[in-house]
């Protein structure tokens, strides 16, 4: 579905949303649960677009819901795999998350991806910025494209409203309180998530900056 010019909720990813953003250098923002590789290339391709278009596959960060089909995307696609220089070596596989996230990798085996960049916070990949938002995990990022925010696991939308990061999840919750009031202060209008649907900034973004 395309949400706004050029910008594309994959439909086969609900659940644990994948954007598809066709800049000059389209980016792919996130993965999605294992296994929908082949109906996220289906989808690309009744964008119009060939699996070698995506120059970019960006990973907000390391957990099994964003990163399930990113080895298998990288493989098709060819695109260039981003990540946190904090998260990275959990993507990577060279690191085994603890607590919570230890037992859902159990759960949920991921296939580890090589990442082919970290980034540059404030800097931009394939014209999106990319913002450090740590709280959900220690290397958290959101990425901003015009008025959109693509907000990863920094938030979720449910009801029409927006709720923070669950706590359960949380890695730092005063980082995490931080990075709702930084991203408060930039110009967005639309906020998409990966849990729960895209919805419009409004007024929420100040109800939520208390509640985290
Ligand atoms: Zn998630």
């Amino acid at each position: 579905m395309e949400i706004a010019e050029g910008v594309h909720l994959l439909g086969a990813t609900k659940g644990s949303y994948v954007f598809l953003v066709r800049t000059s250098e389209p980016v792919l923002i996130d993965t999605g649960f294992r296994g929908r590789a082949d109906r996220i290339l289906a989808e690309i391709a009744a964008i119009g677009m060939r699996p070698r278009d995506i120059a970019h596959i960006t990973l907000t960060h390391h957990d099994v819901d964003h990163v399930g089909n990113a080895h298998a995307l990288a493989d098709a696609t060819g695109a260039r795999v981003w990540a946190s220089s904090e998260d990275g070596p959990f993507i990577r596989g060279d690191v085994r998350p603890t607590g919570l996230r230890g037992l859902m990798r159990g759960v949920v085996p991921v296939v580890p991806t090589s990442v082919d960049q970290f980034y540059e916070i404030g800097g931009s990949v394939g014209g999106l910025e990319v913002l450090a938002t740590p709280g959900h995990t220690l290397g958290h990022v959101s990425l901003r494209y015009g008025d959109i925010l693509f907000a990863g696991d920094l938030v979720t939308s449910r009801g029409g409203r927006l709720a923070p990061s669950p706590r359960v999840l949380t890695a730092d919750r005063a980082a995490l309180r931080r990075s709702l009031r930084e991203v408060g202060k930039l110009p967005f209008r639309l906020v998409c998530p990966a849990h729960g649907e895209p919805i419009a900034r409004g007024s929420l973004w100040e109800a939520l900056v208390g509640r985290a």
